[in-house]
């Protein structure tokens, strides 16, 4: 295997979307050979300005690299952008980060499976503008052959984040997923708070330092939750579910009262009566899971 020294390993981005463009400037910046191709013209203009190649076509954009990046909007524009050149796939590695769900992933590894790619699916936990710097996290999955060949290179786009995961290809969509679950989940708790303050006259602002450490105080749960939940038993020793419902009511009532949107205690108070009816109540919060685990009805 062949590594070649990060600055002269030529790379090639396909798809120069905002976040597309960010990739190839991260690459062009630490001075690979970057080739760029995208389906409409004018969007490689600055980058062809900073030292990149614009191909004149999706295959000559394949062929100038033996890496190659796509980032479009969806897996079918990567499938329509990338099917017509599958011939010119063969012992190229193709990292594909663009977002999508596992099974996509998984289904697109094995496509480049047949046309002879080593193939990466990766996931981009970041804005474009963090690209390149200490703030983005970059997640691969799939051959990891692959990665360590391109790793010095995938490095460029985001120095200390760059994790690999694993072989299973859908890994990478499947936490991105999860950590979008926790950012949501994280994001309407506040929202739905800061309404409740609101009520007050309280501004967000004047919250936003407690909202912070609420958060920090909930992470502290995780750790020890994780371990319940990989250990399969619950011992409440911080509060019990039947505990927990009790402050539920609370929050739901008081939502009630002051006229803002119930649905987040009723969602948290439903979940919690059926870890109760199951047998819960006496356990810990984290044997709320097996609410989780199982499909919605
Ligand atoms: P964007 O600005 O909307 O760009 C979309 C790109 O996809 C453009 O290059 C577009 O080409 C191309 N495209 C769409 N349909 C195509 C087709 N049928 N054939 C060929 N090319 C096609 O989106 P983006 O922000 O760059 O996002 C790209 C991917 O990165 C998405 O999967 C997104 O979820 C992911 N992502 C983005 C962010 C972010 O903050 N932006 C963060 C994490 C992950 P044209 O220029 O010709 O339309």
């Amino acid at each position: 295997m062949t590594i070649l020294p990060p600055a002269a390993s030529p790379v090639t981005v396909i798809g120069l979307g905002l976040m597309g463009q960010a990739l190839a400037a991260a690459f062009v910046a630490k001075g690979h050979p970057t080739t760029v191709w995208n389906r409409s013209a004018g969007k490689a203009d600055r980058l062809v300005a900073d030292g990149a190649t614009l191909a004149d076509s999706a295959a000559s954009a394949v062929e100038a690299s033996p890496l190659v990046v796509v980032c479009v909007s969806d897996y079918d524009a990567v499938h329509g952008v990338l099917d017509p050149v599958g011939s010119s796939l063969a012992g190229k590695t193709v990292v594909n980060l663009t977002t999508a769900s596992s099974t996509q992933a998984r289904q697109t590894a094995e496509w480049a499976a047949k046309l002879g790619a080593d193939y990466i699916d990766g996931a981009i936990l970041a804005m474009p503008q963090a690209i390149g710097t200490a703030e983005a996290t970059l997640l691969y999955a799939g051959s990891k052959t692959a990665f360590e060949k391109h790793q010095a290179t995938l490095q460029t786009l985001g120095e200390t984040g760059t994790v690999y995961l694993d072989e299973d290809h859908g890994l990478s969509a499947l936490y991105d997923m999860s950590v979008l679950s926790i950012m949501w989940g994280v994001l309407n708790s506040f929202l739905h708070a800061a309404a409740l303050l609101g009520t007050a006259h309280v501004k967000a602002t004047t919250f936003a330092e407690m909202a912070t450490t609420a958060i920090n105080v909930t992470a502290d749960y995780v750790t020890a939750y994780a371990e319940q939940i990989d250990e399969d038993t619950f011992p409440a020793t911080d509060a019990t579910v039947n505990v927990h419902v009790g402050g539920m009511q609370h929050l739901l009532e008081e939502s009630q009262a002051l006229g803002v949107s119930t649905e987040l205690p009723k969602f948290f108070l439903e979940l919690a009566r059926r870890a109760v009816a199951d047998g819960n109540a006496e356990d810990s919060y984290a044997a709320m899971i097996k609410q989780f685990r199982k499909p919605s009805a």
